[in-house]
């Protein structure tokens, strides 16, 4: 399956869906009796969420979280009538109305929220279900404790906002050992008490891979799913993403020759250099700049000099001379090099790499289970 919208690209994406199926069933059985649910928000981290999600939809995900409103409407076109769809951010002053009629459950923050989703169930005359989200300590999203309580003391919020999911969001899920996990879990565990039967969630794919009483009913799986461990304590996803890139030019130069914007890289003896069509405006960080690499069959190819928008250059002296030509790919995440080393290499994670990864790429989706 190719979608070639760009199939003349210097720069391939393969999306591998079989890969995305089976870490949904290692996920799946892991947080098991607890559902897993799927999150697709920024078109599923950037690797077309009208792709990926009707997989998980068809390996038997019936839950799928997305950030906002006009996700979630996209989502619903790609899904079909399948699934419920929640939205994390809640409601936008404005767009309680659309999000009603669309059938989608908002996840209500902030006592704002709640007055203003309540305030359409009264003028509709019929129940609106939402999730709530309780703040255990990231002070991020959710209800303090004593807007919850408030809540609990209050027979119409019950009548007009059955709740469908009751959750939280863990601040430190990728640090296994971190005592603030087992914090969270109690203070959610005391607001679970105030909703008893409302079906509870506080796992992301880190919270996943911790203890069974992090799974509660429901996980909320996102980066695993994509094939980047969340912790250390993840085994078993298969990567997801491949990326590689054509060489435009290869040159040689002498010692004392600059390279690049701003000439940041002399080489110091001769050397043989290949240009690559990618660059920062793909979403290769420019934080690259001579320090990251890309590969070509097991070889390191250290970048030289700064990052350009459509364009990077690294070193390959340590290849044979015909080893690479114009129009060769080299690897830049595969087999040699996974998102959590450029991401290590840029200095940020692998969210960040996934989610950055830009249009110009061809896109091509493998399916191995139907090939
Ligand atoms: C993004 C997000 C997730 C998914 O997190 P991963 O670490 O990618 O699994 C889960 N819950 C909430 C509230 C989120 O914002």
């Amino acid at each position: 399956m190719a979608n070639d919208v760009c199939a003349t690209g210097s720069s391939r994406l393969t999306i591998d869906l079989d890969a995305i199926r089976a870490n949904y069933r290692l996920l799946a059985a892991r947080v098991a009796p607890a559902a897993c649910g799927a999150v697709v928000k920024a078109d599923a981290y950037g690797l077309g969420a009208a792709w990926v999600a009707p997989v998980l939809r068809d390996a038997g995900c019936g839950i799928f979280f997305v950030a906002q409103l006009c996700e979630a409407i996209a989502l619903r076109a790609a899904l079909g009538t399948a699934g419920d769809i929640f939205i994390l951010n809640g409601l936008d002053p404005g767009c309680e109305a659309l999000c009603a009629d669309r059938g989608f459950v908002p996840v209500l923050n902030s006592a704002s929220q709640v007055a203003r989703w309540r305030a359409l169930a009264r003028e509709r005359g019929s129940a609106l279900p939402a999730a709530l989200q309780i703040d255990s300590g990231m002070s991020r999203l959710g209800l303090d404790a004593a807007a919850v309580e408030a809540l609990t003391g209050d027979a119409g919020f019950a009548r007009e906002v059955p709740l469908r999911l009751l959750m939280t969001h863990l601040a430190c899920a990728d640090e296994p050992g971190n005592p603030a996990n087992a914090a969270q879990l109690a203070r959610f565990a005391a607001a679970r008490a105030l909703f008893p039967g409302v079906p509870a969630s506080i796992a992301n794919s880190g919270g996943s891979f911790l203890p069974d009483g992090f799974h509660c009913d429901v996980a909320r799986a996102g980066i695993a799913l994509y094939g980047a461990p969340p912790s250390a304590l993840a085994e078993g996803l298969r990567p997801v993403a491949a990326l590689s890139a054509r060489v435009i030019q290869i040159r040689e130069i002498g010692a004392g020759t600059g390279v690049g914007y701003g000439l940041d890289y002399v080489a110091s003896e001769r050397r043989r250099l290949a240009t690559i069509g990618i660059g920062y405006a793909d979403g290769w960080p420019r934080h690259l700049s001579g320090r990251g690499a890309a590969w070509h069959r097991g070889q390191r190819l250290p970048i030289v000099g700064r990052v350009s928008m459509d364009s990077l250059t690294v070193d390959i002296s340590s290849l044979p001379d015909d080893a690479l030509a114009e129009g060769d790919s080299v690897e830049l995440l595969g087999p040699s090099q996974s998102l959590d080393d450029v991401a290590g290499d840029a200095g940020t994670i692998s969210y960040e790499i996934l989610t950055q990864l830009g249009r110009r790429h061809r896109r091509l989706y493998v399916d191995g289970a139907q090939q």
